[in-house]
């Protein structure tokens, strides 16, 4: 829909507008083919444990603990390589959230693991920035 509507605008845009609806229609691309952008705008489904602003947290669906939770930023950010300075503050509120979170299952105390897989090596699986949240049982080593 959108893109057939581009389509037929298109010969009629000047060249910088015509720049600027393919980088819109890419980004909802985007959006639309991220399993963690549905699940942050409530269209996949998932146990959404913590949401604001800026950030929302849900329970991993094979969580590796007794407490595995996902925490994400709202906007789609590839992973920690595609991080702007801009995000630098958002980042700060992730990790502000995973503090909250720890607290609220109980695990703060006896400690947690907080984890960002980047990239093919890292083991990242899905390319939406995500801190894993594990914690209520003793952290297996050596990691790596
Ligand atoms: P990664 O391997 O990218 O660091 O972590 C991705 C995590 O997302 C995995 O732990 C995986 O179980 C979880 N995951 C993948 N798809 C879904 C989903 O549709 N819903 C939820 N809640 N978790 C998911
Ligand atoms: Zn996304």
């Amino acid at each position: 829909m959108t893109s057939s509507v581009r389509r037929n605008l298109d010969p009629f845009l000047p060249w910088p507008l015509r720049h600027l609806t393919e980088s819109i229609v890419r980004g909802v691309n985007k959006m639309t083919d991220c399993i963690f952008c549905r699940i942050v705008n409530n269209r996949a489904r998932a146990v959404i444990v913590h949401q604001d602003d800026q950030a929302t947290a849900f329970r991993d669906i094979h969580p590796v603990a007794p407490t595995h939770i996902l925490i994400v930023p709202n906007k789609h950010i590839e992973s920690v390589n595609a991080l702007e300075a801009e995000d630098e503050q958002l980042m700060g509120r992730l990790f502000r959230v995973a503090r909250q979170l720890a607290a609220q299952e109980g695990i703060a105390e006896n400690g947690y693991r907080l984890i960002i897989n980047t990239g093919a090596y890292g083991g990242q699986t899905i390319p939406h920035l995500h801190i894993h949240l594990i914690g209520g049982k003793p952290m297996r080593y050596p990691m790596g």
